[in-house]
């Protein structure tokens, strides 16, 4: 057993192990297993929450004892330090959906997943509005905090389109401590951004608003949206990952510059930046988060160098890091039948 839960005061652990129950508290958990980047060490204290009530108590009992606290949902936009999180890590497993038909509406707890929970609920009822974030990892909570967009829909994708479009409002509990319902304005969503990059306020539950569409022109969007997403992100069950690494600089793509510097295959430990996209790193053979840090650096440096742009984590750092590793950047070939996004263009070129 680590030494790390000593951090958490005796009196602390008592008053939490009473507000939240002896059997759901649980000491020294890894939460590498919890990310889809896979990586990071353990949190002091970690619980559970299956409910937006329990969510709420859970959330006022850290506060109650001022105890540093993370609301963890999929961890799909995430980077966990290696020394893990001194605190509470509270994971949203808050999953209940009620569809309101009547008022083309979903009301869905905050640790809902989005795809398949929240996506296949509302097509299934002829709902449309949602069906175009199919296949990307995320709660509600979490889509609501980052504004969760993708371009579609298919065939044109002119615009990118955004979770803020289809929400009608939400349950919070704001930072000063009142759970109180707002309205999607309260958010101040933007291009990754929303109010909750800014106050401690939590998202407990959020209702959609949604319009009837037909469920074969949904079943259509989806299709060819996993279709576009298959063919260009690595698989997250062989290549775990955390999307996009590095914020979008527009007109000019992130991506494209660390593609342009030659820095595709590039592996620190075992952090890589996959040939299928530039902008993704993806965890080759049991990278720490010092790995993937020293990546971060070095393709910042490169890109700053050779371009004059200076890229900027798109990801959230959570917890204690250690010093990036030291380990050597080399360039790993490309894998047999992995297509990169210039061999992508090929290939439409020769199909027109
Ligand atoms: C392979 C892959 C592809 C991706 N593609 C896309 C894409 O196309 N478009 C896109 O927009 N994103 C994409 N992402 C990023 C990611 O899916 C989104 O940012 C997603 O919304 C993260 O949700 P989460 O539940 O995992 O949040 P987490 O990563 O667990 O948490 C992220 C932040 O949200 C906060 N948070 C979580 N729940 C709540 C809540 N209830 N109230 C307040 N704050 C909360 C957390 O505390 C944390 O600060 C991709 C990621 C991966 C791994």
């Amino acid at each position: 057993m680590s030494t790390t839960s000593t951090a958490v005061p005796a009196e602390v652990l008592r008053t939490l192990r009473d507000a939240l129950g002896p059997d759901r508290l649980y000491r020294d958990v890894p939460l590498g297993p919890y990310t889809t980047f896979k990586i990071g060490g353990p949190a002091d204290l970690f619980y559970e929450a299956r409910t937006a009530d329990e969510l709420y108590h859970a959330l006022q009992a850290a506060r109650g004892v001022d105890l540093p606290f993370f609301l963890l949902g999929v961890g799909a936009n995430i980077l966990v330090g290696d020394g893990g999180f001194r605190g509470l890590v509270i994971r949203n497993a808050a999953q209940h959906v009620d569809l309101r038909p009547d008022v083309h509406q979903l009301w869905a707890e905050s640790g809902a997943i989005v795809y398949p929970d929240l996506i296949e609920t509302a097509v299934g009822a002829g709902l449309s509005g949602l069906e175009h974030y199919v296949g990307i990892p995320s709660t509600v909570g979490g889509a609501l905090w980052q504004n969760l967009h993708f371009l579609s829909p298919p065939p044109a994708r002119e615009r990118t389109m955004f979770i803020e479009e289809v929400v009608h409002s939400a349950d919070i509990l704001t930072e000063e401590g009142e759970r109180r319902t707002v309205g999607v304005d309260y958010f101040e969503f933007g291009y990754d951004q929303s109010i909750l990059h800014h106050r401690d306020d939590v998202v407990l539950a959020a209702t959609f608003q949604l319009t009837p569409g037909t469920e074969e022109r949904m079943r259509e969007i989806m299709a060819a949206n996993l279709d576009w997403r298959r063919k260009r992100h690595p698989p997250l069950d062989t290549e775990p990952s955390a999307g996009s690494i590095f914020k979008k600089i527009e007109g000019v793509g992130a991506g494209r510059l660390i593609d342009q510097c030659g820095l595709l295959g590039t592996r620190i430990g075992g952090a890589e930046v996959t040939h299928r996209h530039a902008n993704i790193m993806i965890n080759r053979d049991g990278a720490t988060a010092a790995d993937v840090q020293a990546l971060i650096a070095h393709v910042q440096d490169v890109v700053a160098r050779e371009t004059g742009y200076a890229l900027e984590p798109e990801i959230t750092f959570i917890g204690d890091f250690h010093a990036p590793s030291k380990s050597t950047p080399h360039q790993v070939p490309k894998p047999p039948g992995v297509l990169t996004a210039a061999d992508r263009a090929k290939q439409r070129q020769a199909a027109t």
